[in-house]
């Protein structure tokens, strides 16, 4: 059953960008590029704020049809919030030990791609940590058939503008949030420095923070794992902090949970990390 999964998520990763340079190398037009404007910054965020920082770590609060509306964005670029949700967990649980599938001790590969292919823990696992969200048909459907919704949109824009719409606003999303996380999961657990002393290995990256709109701050994102804002300092550039305050302010979200200047003081801000050790 695992050895079947691993090819099927192996062999999407690989059609996916094969699909996309072959459009590149084709020729694509204008319209093409207007619908990955359109589509790309709603499938970041979908990775970014629902996957991550919501369906992971209850960043906030939501109502259930908003809930479900982070699900599909997520899975524009077929990320499966559910599934994503019992592996983070398990992240953060065992980071930089043997039991974390995707830290870079276990290697460049597997820390990039082959934990995508093969995520390392049993679907038991996966859903005793993501248990809360099993309560909820529409999600557990959505967990069961996470790659419908992104290839129900292939479909559409196949349709609509042939095969380059197809690979540049359906496929091109997914191969570019694929590396920006693996980005976050590689470089900022062996480069870059260290704000906080946590028991992992997790860093801050301020290349990869621009990269990732503020995901790379992810030493910060370690030691406060339910915060919604992962850049602390005001410099530290979290635009997906700012899509929240957005959410939160159309009423679409609350109980967004802050970590205030006490906490931050009394956390050992400025004790690791030369940036933070001169007091900036
Ligand atoms: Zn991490
Ligand atoms: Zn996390």
């Amino acid at each position: 059953m695992r050895t079947g999964q691993s090819l099927f998520r192996g062999g999407g990763i690989v059609l996916l960008h094969l699909l996309v340079l072959a459009a590149l190398i084709v020729g694509t037009q204008a319209a093409d590029w207007w619908v990955f404007a359109g589509v790309y910054p709603v499938a970041a965020i979908g990775v970014g704020v629902a996957m991550h920082r919501y369906f992971a770590h209850q960043a906030f609060r939501t109502s259930r049809l908003f809930q479900f509306a982070l699900a599909l964005m997520a899975s524009l670029s077929f990320g499966n919030a559910v599934h994503f949700a019992g592996k983070h967990t398990l992240h953060h649980r065992h980071s930089d030990t043997p039991r974390d599938v995707h830290t870079p001790l276990q290697g460049w590969w597997q820390c990039w791609l082959g934990s995508l292919i093969d995520c390392g823990h049993s679907e038991d696992e996966i859903r005793r940590e993501a248990r809360r969200y099993f309560e909820l048909p529409e999600l557990v459907w959505l967990y069961r058939h996470g790659s419908i919704p992104a290839l129900v949109l292939c479909a559409l824009l196949f349709a609509i503008g042939g095969f380059s719409m197809m690979a540049i606003g359906g496929c091109l999303p997914s191969v570019l949030l694929l590396h920006q996380s693996s980005a976050v999961n590689y470089f900022c657990h062996c480069r870059g420095s260290r704000a906080f002393a946590t028991r992992d290995q997790s860093r801050n990256h301020p290349v990869v923070a621009l990269l990732t709109y503020g995901e790379g701050w992810h030493n910060n994102h370690h030691r406060f794992p339910r915060s919604a804002r992962a850049g602390m300092r005001w410099w530290e550039l979290d635009l997906f902090y700012g899509v929240i305050c957005l959410l939160e302010a159309l009423g679409l979200i609350w109980d967004v949970q802050r970590i205030d200047k006490h906490r931050l003081q009394a956390a050992g801000v400025g004790t690791i990390g030369t940036k933070y050790q001169q007091g900036v």
